[in-house]
């Protein structure tokens, strides 16, 4: 501080001390030789009691052989190094205490890596600032969950919680062109409740819904974690399976029937029997596009209502 005279030195102490960030400075045995009073508040050390201590005694979270690299070459090249919470969440674990952001456990920290040139130039001294940036992590956050929210609400059927047609469509033409490039082969299950105008006429357009939502339950259980449904129209509804031929799906589909078959669905202490009808078709004869895949699965479908429902049928078979 050549030049300086003793007041202002005093005035950048002080500064230093009333500034919201953290300031430590260590020597090249990395012991602390500055700790201002943001460090003292915040990790509950006095500056008393951390000087001339090891700054990975005083913080043993912090990973030494990476550190020491990143000092080492702040010494060596005399310019600054920095880390970023997205990359790492912080330097110093701290208790988050800010009200606002009370959900995160820990404060989110930028940090600047500074070395001090002595008078002859040489760096005996780095200065660590550590910024707070809890609340920038925490926005951060939310508005990736808000955004995820929208995503997911724009994906699902609102009565069901299955995919809805747009993102259902979208999925089956990933999976036919996967079937392009790699020749794999994927079956469509496409149903359609029966006489469904009665169930809403006997017993009223809600109780319509709930068994719309319980058929919905039924496939949500029996169709595994790699198959994509949705709900195609109103009481329609469609499975993609991925890897699966026509007899797979075959058997899928007669479970689901019998599982449907078997259901009653309870509206008002009204039970409500009903059944479905069933059409499946598989990419292992040659198409022409995605769309044909649920021409072939609707028009077995038809066949099944024609053939008197509460049955399954196969394209082509
Ligand atoms: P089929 O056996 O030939 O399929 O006879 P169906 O009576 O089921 O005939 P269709 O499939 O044409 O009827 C569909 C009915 O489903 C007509 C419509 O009012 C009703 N519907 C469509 N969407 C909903 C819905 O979200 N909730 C309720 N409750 N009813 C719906
Ligand atoms: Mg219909
Ligand atoms: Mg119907």
């Amino acid at each position: 501080m050549a030049g300086m005279d003793l007041n202002e030195f005093h005035w950048l102490l002080a500064i230093v001390q009333s500034i919201d960030v953290g300031v430590v400075v260590l020597d090249r045995e990395y012991r602390v030789e500055v700790w201002n009073s943001f460090m003292e508040n915040r990790s509950g050390r006095t500056a008393h009691d951390a000087v001339q201590k090891s700054f990975f005694s005083l913080f043993p979270e912090v990973e030494e052989p990476w550190f020491r690299h990143k000092v080492e070459s702040v010494v060596t090249l005399g310019t600054p190094a920095f880390t970023i919470w997205e990359q790492r969440p912080y330097l110093v674990r701290f208790k988050n205490y800010q009200p606002i952001t009370g959900q995160e456990e820990f404060m989110y920290q930028n940090t600047t890596i500074l070395p001090l040139q002595a008078t002859n130039s040489v760096v005996e001294h780095v200065c660590l600032i550590i910024y707070d940036v809890t609340n920038v992590a925490v926005n951060k956050h939310q508005l990736q969950s808000a955004n995820d929210q929208l995503k997911h609400l724009s994906r699902t059927d609102r009565l069901t919680g299955l995919n809805n047609r747009g993102h259902w469509e979208e999925e089956l033409k990933r999976e036919y062109s996967r079937h392009r490039r790699y020749g794999s082969t994927a079956a469509l299950v496409m149903f359609d409740i029966d006489h469904f105008k009665k169930v809403n006429d006997t017993y009223g357009h809600q109780a319509g819904d709930k068994v719309i939502q319980a058929v919905a339950d039924v496939v949500r259980k029996e169709a595994r974690d790699t198959d994509i449904a949705g709900r195609y129209g109103g009481e329609e509804f469609v499975i993609l399976l991925p890897d699966v031929d026509s007899a797979g799906a075959r058997l899928f589909a007669e479970r689901l029937r019998q599982k449907t078959e078997a259901l009653q669905v309870d509206y008002d202490g009204q039970l409500i029997p009903f059944t479905i009808s069933l059409g499946v078709a598989d990419l292992t004869q040659s198409s022409n596009d995605h769309q044909q895949l649920i021409e072939w699965a609707d028009h077995a479908l038809y066949q099944s209502k024609r053939n008197g429902r509460n049955q399954v049928s196969v394209h082509g078979a």
